[in-house]
């Protein structure tokens, strides 16, 4: 499948790894947003938000479960989750995918 994102689990293009583990990787933007911007993205390929379904839905349990942990060991203790969903939302890969965001003061709603 041609997945940028499913290229960086592989290990085919490069990343800066912060997290793995047998069901999710977590790695920095390569655009950092923030101070810390992470990404946390499951193994299973999943297109979107909209991929979310009974069968697949563990692995974001997993991922919610892990997120304040990264977030900790990043020196977070107040951050912005974002997941960008289809055009409107500007989502640009098509791997589902959770930033983290923080050390720095945001503004109330990301534009
Ligand atoms: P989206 O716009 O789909 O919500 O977020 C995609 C994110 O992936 C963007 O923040 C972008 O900077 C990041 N990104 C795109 N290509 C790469 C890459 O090759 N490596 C890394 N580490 N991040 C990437
Ligand atoms: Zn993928």
């Amino acid at each position: 499948m041609d997945c940028l994102f499913c290229k960086i689990i592989e290990g085919t293009i490069p990343s800066t790894k912060v997290y793995e583990d047998d069901v999710m990787y977590a790695f920095r933007d390569i655009n950092p947003q923030a101070p810390v911007h992470v990404l946390v993205i499951p193994k299973l390929h999943i297109d979107s938000l909209n991929g979310v379904n009974a069968e697949n839905s563990e692995v974001i349990r997993a991922i919610f479960e892990k997120i304040p942990e990264i977030a900790k060991a990043e020196g977070l203790d107040s951050y912005r989750l974002v997941s960008n969903c289809g055009p409107d939302a500007c989502q640009t890969v098509h791997h589902l995918h959770f930033h983290i965001m923080g050390g720095r003061a945001m503004s109330g709603l990301m534009a």
